[in-house]
């Protein structure tokens, strides 16, 4: 396609008489616009082959123009005489409508002339450096781009350290049930979406943690106070670990401008759909990961040797356009919460060390949620073929922090496709035996260059680092997820009775008097327990003691503390430890309530101890989600 960039003051244009050509349909017959980017557009017969990747290209090419002159009111005007090859008009008048809708879509104000007319048009152009511009695009530029290319290779390292090529989840022979699920989702196979709702779904209702917000876009979701305060420990988690290896930790924008070539590159290479949009003139994206806003700090830093590896922390609230029908509980969001640690390494050696290490640190996190993940090892050919003994040490890493070897699924890339060498990512199986990605660390051989990051070697001469990406547990809400999802499968599986980590439990202890006799010794005790730090509340509803016993296990809250008048007298408590009892069993054990603090201390010790964000008095506290 051949276009004329004309930055008008105004064009204006009348459609006269039809050819035979002409669009059945016109758009609009007459328009007057005024500031706006003329596109004068010709399509051609080469477009034909593929009418959906020229109208891409065009977009493209138009909003680089439009954005860098900042217009966002477009005129697309039909204009033959701009090349002698042209197309078929039937794939003329498809790609001019599927420009417009594209642009439209891009956020732009568009109006398009009528194809096949004789029009006759005023115009007239600004006259800068930049208001008469041309360009032409193909269908091939895009395609090149998008081409997938060769497929990857699959081979599964077993615990006897063999790699063996799959082509097949029937190939794996005996594997465990969940290593099964996830090499067959890996390949493809199992396309058979159950439309089954994930068990975290009701679980995060249930108990009144989050939902998904209904006057928000979908996948965006509302946090009750239950929620809030999971997601501050857990981020409080994460934070108090990477500042430990050394991290700084950072904030910045959501928001990043996409005519900075860097950002657009990088955003490009990501793959994944974004949210784009447009402020005024400028078209935005908001970020999918801390990547921008560290490396733009990184970027303006003064860097030595001595510093590396040097890490970058954030908590970073991002956002991806997943589409609507893909969106589920919280395992795909638009908007979700990921710890992002970004780690400078002098050359491609320090950056596999600290691969392993991170995927230690990644693998030890999850123990602490008591998951335990399958994991991928991706990595281009040509790092295998210099490094063939990096899968196996991955693997060691992995039997070291389980106590005991794991399958792990490699795929092999033919070449570099996004902007990390390797990568290694940690899934959990959820009850439905599909893989929630969470962990990830990734070894970024591009960004360093694009991005101008250098750091002074020891003969003061600057080099780009390499860059390490890692969630070292993946997004807040997958974690949530995951961790919902393995307590109703050892449930299902086990007859395990759920539990949250004591350390991230909302509530870590209730206390329940039999009466209101009792009242005051109660408050004693939560009084006793709240001095700790301990997330303690009191439930001094009406309610019969049964009642309140048995709704403290809806929400799974690891110690029910019950006091009678027995237990006033003799400064205890009769608690209920959910950890040790079954469905069948409950397991009660009395003491005094300095024990019990003692008791849970010990249990959440070197975890964050964040104060309960609502009324500790349950008749105080409203209810939300529908358990309410
Ligand atoms: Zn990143």
């Amino acid at each position: 396609m051949r276009m004329l960039l004309i930055h008008a003051d105004e064009m204006s244009f009348e459609a006269r008489q039809k050819t035979p050509i002409a669009e059945e349909e016109p758009p609009t017959k007459s328009a007057s616009v005024e500031d706006c980017l003329v596109v004068f557009a010709a399509v051609q017969e080469a477009d034909e082959r593929d009418p959906e990747a020229v109208v891409k290209a065009a977009a493209d090419e138009i909003e680089d123009v439009a954005g860098e002159l900042g217009v966002d009111r477009i005129v697309l005007y039909p204009y033959a005489h701009l090349a002698e090859d042209l197309s078929d008009p039937k794939v003329a008048v498809e790609v001019l409508k599927g420009l417009e809708e594209e642009l439209k879509g891009r956020g732009y104000e568009v109006t398009r002339a009528p194809f096949g007319w004789y029009k006759a048009f005023t115009l007239s152009c600004k006259g800068h450096p930049l208001s008469e511009l041309s360009r032409t695009v193909t269908p091939e530029a895009v395609e090149e781009e998008a081409e997938e290319a060769l497929p990857s290779r699959y081979m599964v390292l077993t615990p006897e350290g063999d790699l063996v090529e799959v082509s097949c989840s029937e190939d794996l022979g005996d594997v465990p049930e969940d290593f099964r699920h996830l090499v067959a989702h890996e390949l493809g196979e199992g396309g058979e979406e159950r439309d089954e709702e994930p068990a975290h779904v009701r679980i995060m209702r249930e108990k009144g943690i989050c939902d998904h917000e209904p006057v928000s876009d979908v996948g965006h979701v509302r946090w009750y106070p239950k929620g809030h305060v999971m997601r501050r420990a857990l981020a409080e988690y994460v934070e108090d670990r990477v500042v430990e290896l050394g991290a700084h930790v950072v904030e910045t924008p959501v928001m990043y401008d996409l005519t900075v070539e860097a950002i657009r590159e990088h955003a490009d290479k990501f793959g994944e759909r974004q949210y784009r949009m447009r402020a005024g003139n400028k078209p935005l994206m908001l970020r999918y990961a801390a990547c921008f806003g560290a490396f733009s700090v990184l970027s303006d830093a003064v860097i030595s040797h001595r510093h590396l590896p040097l890490m970058v922390y954030e908590l970073s609230n991002s956002y991806r356009l997943e589409q609507r029908g893909e969106i589920v509980g919280l395992k795909r969001l638009r908007a979700f919460t990921m710890p992002d640690l970004h780690t400078l390494c002098a050359d491609m050696d320090q950056a596999v060390e600290v691969f392993l290490e991170q995927a230690r640190m990644c693998l030890e996190m999850g123990l602490d949620l008591e998951l335990e993940y399958e994991t991928v090892f991706r990595a281009t050919r040509s790092l295998l073929e210099e490094r063939p003994d990096l899968p196996h040490e991955l693997a060691s890493v992995i039997e070291e922090v389980y106590g005991g070897p794991k399958h792990v699924l490699v795929e092999e890339l033919p070449e570099r496709k996004h902007y990390w060498e390797c990568k290694v990512d940690f899934a959990y199986v959820d009850t439905l035996g599909r893989p929630i990605e969470n962990p990830t660390v990734q070894i970024d051989v591009e960004s360093a260059r694009r991005f101008g990051i250098t750091y002074k070697d020891e003969a003061g001469e600057d080099r780009y680092p390499v860059i390490l990406h890692c969630s070292p547990t993946g997004s807040i809400e997958r974690v949530l997820c995951a961790v919902m999802e393995d307590r109703q499968k050892r449930f299902e599986r086990e007859g395990v009775l759920p539990t949250f980590p004591t350390w991230l439990s909302p509530v870590q202890v209730r206390v329940i008097p039999v009466s209101e006799k009792v009242l005051d010794y109660a408050e004693d005790v939560l009084e006793t327990l709240k001095a700790e730090g301990i997330r303690v509340d009191l439930d001094d509803r009406d309610e019969p003691v049964g009642k309140k016993v048995r709704r403290a296990a809806t929400e799974w809250i690891p110690y029910v503390a019950v006091v009678g008048e027995r237990e006033a007298e003799s400064g205890t408590v009769t608690v209920t430890v959910r950890r040790e009892s079954t469905p069948e069993r409950q397991v009660k054990e009395e003491m005094t309530p300095e024990e019990l603090a003692e008791r849970v201390l010990e249990e959440v010790e070197g975890k964050p101890k964040v104060p309960l964000p609502m009324p500790e008095r349950l008749s105080k506290r409203l209810e939300f989600g529908p358990a309410a």
